[in-house]
């Protein structure tokens, strides 16, 4: 069924008190749009959790930096609102960004520690920018259930955070990170890769695997197990933008990984003028 479309936030406010009155559970899936399987995996988890599934499709300005991709950031609503019916979503929410960021908007959210690192310190405002309409979705909607991918393993341990330290009330679930059959992680700047940046950039998730690898075979030290990434990304001619081990949940970096202890070993990288994100669990 094509779901219902939303587009403001009166209209969301009507829609939720309703549901609430009727005791109904909701699962919120926050997107940017231009659907793929990743994201049809968090709806059809919703639809497992909860009694109705919302999606929102919202090209978040505030989280791009000024000489980021905001303006041609891929968009296909009328394909989107397919593949969420399709999924079992029963509600779109599709607002324009001055339904977000009204005249007089002013309120930011800054989450601190776990922003810090990574994603965080090359790509200045963003966490700030992905916390502010986070924080505004769960707000506006307060779901029962809330999902986000673990493809976005920082983005996710800020949101963590901020629904925790707000007292917003959601359960936050994570979910594995879903890749195309060669390996690469599904992404809607997938798009932006010609044939061959395409295939230079299966060195992330290569690398990764090779790190795993390394880890079942007793190698423990940070060093190596960055150094299988770095060695990846260099044959095939990508740009690193970092290479990182960090405990899973603090995002603080190690050195190396003691036995049962969980870490996480994350890459960013450009293929071509593409920046590309992944992340494996290592240990645990
Ligand atoms: P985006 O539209 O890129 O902002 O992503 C919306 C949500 O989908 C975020 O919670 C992402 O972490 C999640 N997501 C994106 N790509 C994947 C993937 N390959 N597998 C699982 N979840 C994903």
């Amino acid at each position: 069924m094509t779901p219902a479309v939303l587009r403001t936030v009166e209209e969301v406010k009507t829609w939720a008190a309703g549901l609430r009155r009727e005791g109904r559970r909701l699962a919120l899936v926050p997107t940017m749009g231009y659907l793929h399987e990743g994201h049809l995996s968090l709806i059809r988890e919703g639809r497992r959790r909860a009694d109705v599934v919302a999606v929102s499709l919202f090209v978040n300005p505030t989280q791009f930096g000024p000489r980021e991709d905001l303006s041609r950031y891929p968009r296909d609503f009328e394909g989107d609102l397919a593949k969420c019916g399709a999924a079992g979503a029963d509600v779109v929410f599709a607002p324009g960004p001055e339904a977000m960021y009204p005249p007089g908007y002013q309120t930011y959210v800054e989450v601190t520690d776990v922003s810090q690192g990574l994603c965080g310190a090359r790509r200045p405002g963003h966490f700030r920018g992905v916390a502010t309409i986070v924080t505004q979705l769960l707000a506006l909607f307060r779901p029962e259930v809330a999902l986000f991918g673990e493809k976005d393993y920082q983005q996710l341990q800020v949101i963590r955070a901020l629904n925790r330290d707000l007292h917003l009330g959601a359960d936050i679930v994570g979910m594995p990170t879903i890749r195309e059959p060669d390996g690469l992680a599904m992404s809607s700047r997938n798009a932006y890769l010609s044939p061959e940046e395409r295939q230079r950039a299966l060195s992330l998730s290569r690398g990764l695997r090779a790190a795993l690898t390394l880890l079942q075979g007793e190698t423990r030290d940070a060093a190596a197990l960055t150094g299988a990434v770095r060695h990846e990304l260099a044959a095939a001619g990508l740009r690193e933008d970092y290479v990182e081990l960090v405990d899973a949940e603090r995002l603080t970096p190690l050195d190396s990984v003691a036995p049962g202890q969980t870490a996480r070993l994350l890459v960013a990288a450009f293929s071509g003028t593409t920046r590309l994100i992944d992340n494996m669990a290592l240990g645990g």
